[in-house]
């Protein structure tokens, strides 16, 4: 669902796979889910609260699609995509397919150890029996509590920082509060600006070209590493190339 990338303004040098229709079903049997690597994340949430399975309702808060899951270890609010996979399908360069058990995916915080070369087409998740109408409740109070604290309808890539620590770190580090300390909230470079409701997301206002978005991201790094001495990583994946007759300016991500 590109919610998770930027791509630099020079393009793609490239081919880029985009999964058709046939990779979105989604289908439930007893406690486990199998979706289609196209799948909106959400669709997974609601087919599991429909079936009575508890356990997915996460997915209702990530505008992705669960290829996107899968690599990104998406979550919120305390759980993630490692905490329900049982196995996922994959190509890979050769066009073989391949499974890949939940171990093999050496899950960490927005973040797995899978082969960077894999096109995942299937995931099957497993959950806990549940009441559908206590799940839908859940899934409900989720999404309001989104739409309180996140600026969900304005143009962001969402997070744009992983945490410095894990969930369940005593004392956890959060980015926004790291980059709030810095001064950062409501900062802008060009036409992309700090969100001033949640200042670990990056709005475009309009006409921000990637170059804004990056280099805004960029300065917001270098505010925290001066103010606390941490360096954030990139969540948001930073794809495509420098356009060829682009300054430097904007472009200093030092780990793209
Ligand atoms: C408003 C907003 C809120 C967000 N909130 C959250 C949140 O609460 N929690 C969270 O975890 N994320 C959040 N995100 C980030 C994003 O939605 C997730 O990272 C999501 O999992 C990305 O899915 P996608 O399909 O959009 O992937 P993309 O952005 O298209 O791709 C992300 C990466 O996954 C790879 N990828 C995608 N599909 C496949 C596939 N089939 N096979 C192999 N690789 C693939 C891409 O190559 C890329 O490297 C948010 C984003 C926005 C815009």
């Amino acid at each position: 669902a590109a919610s998770n990338v930027i791509v630099r303004d020079g393009g793609i040098v490239g081919v880029v796979v985009r999964l058709g229709p046939s990779f979105g079903k989604v289908s439930t049997e007893g406690l486990r889910v199998t979706a289609g690597a196209a799948a909106l994340d959400a669709r997974v949430s609601v087919a599991a609260a429909n079936a009575g399975i508890a356990g997915m309702e996460f997915f209702s808060g990530v505008p992705g699609t669960i290829g996107g899951a899968l690599r990104m270890n998406a979550g919120c609010y305390g759980r993630e995509t490692k905490d329900v996979l049982v196995e996922a399908h994959a190509l890979n360069r050769q066009g073989k397919r391949v499974t890949l058990k939940n171990a093999d995916f050496h899950f960490t915080y927005r973040h797995t150890e899978a082969p960077e070369d894999l096109i995942f087409v299937e995931a099957v998740f497993e959950g806990v029996q549940d009441d559908p109408a206590a799940i839908t409740e859940r899934i409900e109070a989720l999404k309001a509590r989104r739409e309180t604290t996140q600026p969900i309808r304005e143009k962001t890539g969402g997070s744009t920082f992983a945490n410095p620590d894990p969930p369940g770190t005593p004392n956890q580090r959060s980015s926004w509060k790291l980059i709030d300390e810095a001064g950062m909230r409501g900062a802008k470079r060009g036409g992309a600006q700090v969100s001033e409701l949640h200042c670990n997301f990056l709005l475009n206002l309009g006409d921000a070209t990637a170059a804004d978005i990056e280099g805004l991201g960029e300065d917001v790094r270098a505010a925290v590493k001066a103010k606390s001495g941490v360096e954030l990583r990139w969540e948001i994946k930073r794809i495509g190339r420098v356009p060829v007759n682009a300054t430097e300016e904007g472009y200093l991500a030092k780990d793209a």
